[in-house]
């Protein structure tokens, strides 16, 4: 609408100083507009039966998580539908949950509604998935890029929830990562080839925080150009997440946008470098 009364005023006042002064204000205003368009519609979907109390603490959940990545990274160029299934008995309150990426871009909670607020603000999970929803679907081959990208800014996400300090956040990065070094044995091989081994054989701890290894010493090697893996995403989101197609399109257009082609040699290390992935 504002669009269209912009080229209302221009057609109508022609190119007069105070057109073009009244057009730049229009210039602004859709630029604003379409920066609040761009913040994401959670769209809900319940699958099973969840009472009025249950669907508001949930929603206020993932809403406020939804935000917290928002703020932690950038706002996300589409909305996202969140599916509720109920899984209780498992002992904590989000046992399972996935992303999908078609028709829309979706994430499945299954979780135990018995749980407080405070308890589903305090688990990893949502944080973990709504950072998923930040890059497209790379592939299975590569799905430990996506797993440790997750995990990767799961924590940080946490911490803008205001769940984790500053310090905790890089405390458990150190401790989850170092633990999977520990308990990586496939030193003759690339951990790209490691993680096939990883998820068919279910260390998903190992295969999850090596690919958050790999972010980790990308951040670093950002953080030494004055520049960090969000302050690329910000970007990324703003320009190009729309138009994203597959890892090679996702790498190719980081590393455009980052002060140093780090994200393309990093891939290709962890695809032909035997061992864990190097981190600081
Ligand atoms: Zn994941």
């Amino acid at each position: 609408m504002i669009r269209l009364a912009c080229y209302l005023t221009l057609a109508i006042t022609g190119t007069t100083p105070r057109a073009i002064n009244k057009a730049s204000a229009c210039l602004l205003l859709a630029m604003a507009l379409s920066i609040t368009n761009a913040q994401a519609e959670l769209i809900w979907h319940w699958q099973d039966p969840f009472s009025p109390q249950e669907k508001t603490r949930l929603k206020h959940w993932v809403s406020k998580t939804a935000a917290a990545v928002e703020q932690t990274v950038a706002p996300y160029p589409f909305d996202v539908h969140v599916y509720f299934h109920r899984m209780a008995g498992k002992g904590e309150p989000v046992p399972w949950a996935n992303t999908r990426r078609r028709p829309n871009q979706a994430i499945h909670f299954h979780v135990d509604p018995s749980y407080s607020l405070q308890q589903f603000l305090k688990d990893w999970t949502a944080p973990h998935e709504l950072s998923h929803l930040l890059i497209p679907y790379v592939g299975q081959d590569y799905s430990w890029f996506a797993e440790g990208f997750a995990s990767y800014l799961q924590y940080r996400v946490m911490h803008t929830l205001g769940v984790l300090t500053p310090e905790q956040v890089s405390q458990k990065t150190h401790a989850k990562i170092s633990q999977a070094q520990d308990n990586y044995i496939y030193h003759k091989i690339p951990f790209h080839y490691a993680a096939q081994i990883l998820r068919e054989s279910k260390q998903y701890p190992v295969y999850y925080w090596g690919g958050a290894a790999f972010f980790q010493s990308l951040d670093a090697r950002l953080q030494r150009e004055q520049s960090s893996l969000v302050a690329v995403l910000k970007d990324y989101l703003a320009c190009c997440r729309l138009q994203a197609k597959n890892l090679s399109n996702l790498v190719a257009t980081l590393d455009r946008l980052a002060p140093a082609q780090v994200f393309a040699p990093a891939l290709q290390a962890a695809t032909t470098e035997a061992g864990f992935p190097l981190w600081e």
